[in-house]
């Protein structure tokens, strides 16, 4: 297994379980989507029309509670996992209500959606005071947070306590007579029946070397941590304002996360740039101007993983044999990534994956 961020960790974990002897490689590259990812779990609110993406997305935020128990219950914590709801922040009462009718919807099909209701603003600033004072906003009880590095963290620990090997280090794959037959970490050979490519926005090039041309690119997203302290910030629901890719969730430790650009065509630069971090708190603050006091603590920068669409790529390569890719999985990875693992890891091993990966060939252009 090649990439240990949120993908590749949930691949080792599942193929652990599933008897296999795993590697799990990772260099440890600034620019991780996974260390910087926000980590809203809400896929129903999502206006993307594509059935493939959201039947993926959706399965994957209903399997999360089972995941963060079985972690949790081994003692590795529950990754901050937390179900707080969101506010889908609308300009109206009627558009308001228009979100709540599509979500209901949607709910037919799942129920973890939860409760959907319309709120006043002043209801919608009780969830989240510093909410600006004319907000309608549709309700979402089921959506959720979760910190990436916490259940990435979590996921890796269980893979080794399942038997799996985590190896720090820069990998490449090791090829011959045009079968992948393992991979060099840091120039050490390790034979492998199969070799899992989840290596983020850095795929394409791992895969150039063998003639495999995969539509991977990095799509920087820039994201601040705000402090609201002494506020209890733990049950503040995630905020999504319509029509916008931006939006505010916040954690257990007084800490609010305002996110995020979309920077395509950003390459492999890492760096926090001025109209990034403008772009940013303007929108946070058009949105919460009750942030305005609020202490900047840091802000992230990670590399989405972004596909030709926005479906991931998922599954074994065409044409060469002993290897898979599970990347791709742009602005959705920490709500898809442990259910993308697990399906290549099953696809890896010849379990059948739960879902059928044809959507997701890693070799479409
Ligand atoms: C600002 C921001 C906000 C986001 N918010 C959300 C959100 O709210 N909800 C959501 O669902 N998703 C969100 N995402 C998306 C999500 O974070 C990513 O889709 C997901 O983390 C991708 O995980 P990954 O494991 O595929 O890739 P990564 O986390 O990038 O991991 C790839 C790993 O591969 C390793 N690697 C690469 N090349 C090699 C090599 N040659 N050898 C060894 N190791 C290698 C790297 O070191 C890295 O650890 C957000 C992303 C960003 C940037």
């Amino acid at each position: 297994m090649i990439g240990a961020g949120i993908t590749g960790a949930a691949c080792a974990y599942a193929a652990a379980a599933l008897g296999a002897e795993v590697v799990l490689a990772d260099a440890g590259l600034a620019g991780r989507a996974t260390a910087a990812g926000a980590g809203i779990i809400c896929p129903w609110a999502s206006h993307v029309d594509d059935s493939a993406w959201y039947a993926l997305a959706s399965a994957a935020a209903r399997e999360y509670p089972g995941l963060v128990a079985a972690l949790a219950g081994a003692g590795l914590g529950d990754g901050s996992y937390r179900r707080v709801g969101a506010l889908i922040v609308t300009g109206d009462a009627d558009e308001a209500a228009a979100e709540r009718e599509r979500l209901l919807a949607r709910r037919t099909a799942a129920a973890e959606i939860g409760d959907v209701e319309v709120l006043a603003a002043r209801q919608a600033r009780e969830l989240f005071p510093p909410l600006r004072a004319d907000a309608a906003a549709a309700f979402v009880g089921g959506a959720a947070r979760v910190d990436g590095r916490l259940i990435t963290a979590a996921l890796v620990a269980a893979a080794r306590r399942g038997g799996a090997e985590v190896v720090a280090g820069r990998a490449a794959l090791a090829s011959r007579r045009g079968r992948v037959v393992g991979a060099e970490i840091d120039g050490r050979l390790t034979e492998a029946d199969a070799v899992v490519v989840a290596a983020g926005a850095w795929t394409a090039p791992l895969l150039a070397p063998l003639g495999v041309s995969v539509s991977v690119r990095p799509e920087r997203g820039q994201i601040v941590h705000l402090s609201v302290g002494p506020a209890d910030t733990s049950r503040w629901p995630v905020v999504l304002p319509v029509g916008s890719g931006h939006y505010l969730l916040a954690f257990d430790d007084s800490r609010v996360v305002a996110g995020a650009t979309r920077e395509t065509g950003s390459g492999f630069e890492v760096r926090v740039t001025a109209g990034g971090l403008h772009e940013v708190l303007t929108q946070a603050l058009a949105v919460a101007p009750g942030l305005a006091a609020a202490t900047h603590l840091e802000t992230r920068v990670g590399l989405r993983p972004a596909g030709p669409d926005l479906r991931p790529l998922l599954g074994p390569v065409r044409g060469v044999e002993g290897l898979l890719v599970a990347t791709g999985l742009g602005a959705s990875g920490l709500t898809m990534g442990p259910l993308a693992g697990k399906l290549v890891a099953q696809a890896a091993l010849g379990a059948g994956p739960d879902l059928d990966l044809a959507p997701f060939d890693p070799v479409r252009s």
